[in-house]
């Protein structure tokens, strides 16, 4: 039995909240399991309660960029203390959109470099932001371990591409994929084993998703777009996707 995993959705997100017991048993007849990022204290708490729902909510919780002024050190005790119970830390990373001084940027280096310290103390992976802010990723991360890290949404170029796989990450691709040929490029030449798929849920994608606020049953149009790029029939590149999923959480 092939199960699909949707590596990156923020279903605490309050747009899910009514339709979550829906979403669940969705999950179980479809055979997704969704790797369920938070933003801030609050909302990984939130994180964790519905994990407690289903087996098929794997939770990541974290501090986004863009709430990088969240208590920093109630996270770190929250990780601290569900650390047998979190399956990764997420989402963090950096942003320049939410950055407005040079404070701001020291603070979310040091919210991102906490994160990564702590994921890396207890062995857990991470789910990583890196909008127009790639090279900065990097440049962090030759200090951790990035076996287990996730550019999630993956948005650089191909250089930026080649120097992830250099640096052994995986890189997601969502619903955008299904339409712009620049991300088909990219997935062409993203290396077989690194390759994962999300939705970024509650997330809106235009074109073929009419704006639509994405749900985890898009995942299926994204590993059938992917195996048709990829020239491989959709149960391989299924099963491919589900052991990339699973060396990505270590599991
Ligand atoms: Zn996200």
């Amino acid at each position: 039995m092939t199960w699909l995993f949707d590596s990156h959705i923020h279903l605490s997100d309050p747009n899910y909240h009514e339709d979550l017991n829906h979403i669940i048993k969705g999950m179980e007849a479809m055979q997704i399991k969704a790797c369920c990022v938070s933003m801030d204290c609050d909302n990984s708490r939130r994180t964790l309660e519905i994990a407690k729902k289903s087996n098929l909510i794997l939770p990541f919780i974290g501090i986004h960029p863009e709430c990088a002024n969240d208590d920093l050190d109630q996270m770190l005790n929250l990780i601290q203390d569900n650390s047998d119970i979190v399956s990764g830390i997420g989402e963090i990373g950096l942003d320049p959109t939410y950055v407005n001084s040079n404070e701001d940027k020291k603070n979310q280096i040091h919210v991102f470099e906490s994160l990564l310290s702590i994921a890396e103390k207890y062995n857990k992976p991470v789910s990583i932001h890196s909008r127009k802010s790639l090279d900065d990723v990097f440049e962090i991360m030759t200090s951790y371990k990035a076996k287990h890290a996730l550019l999630h949404w993956f948005d650089g170029n191909k250089k930026q591409l080649q120097k992830a796989m250099d640096m052994n990450f995986f890189v997601s691709y969502g619903p955008v994929m299904v339409y712009a040929n620049d991300k088909q490029t990219l997935l062409t030449k993203t290396e077989q084993d690194k390759i994962l798929v999300e939705t970024d849920g509650p997330v809106r994608f235009s074109r073929c998703f009419e704006m639509k606020s994405a749900q985890i049953g898009f995942i299926p149009s994204v590993v059938f777009c992917s195996s048709k790029i990829l020239n491989k029939k959709y149960d391989e590149m299924a099963s491919i996707l589900e052991t990339n999923s699973k060396n990505f959480l270590g599991i």
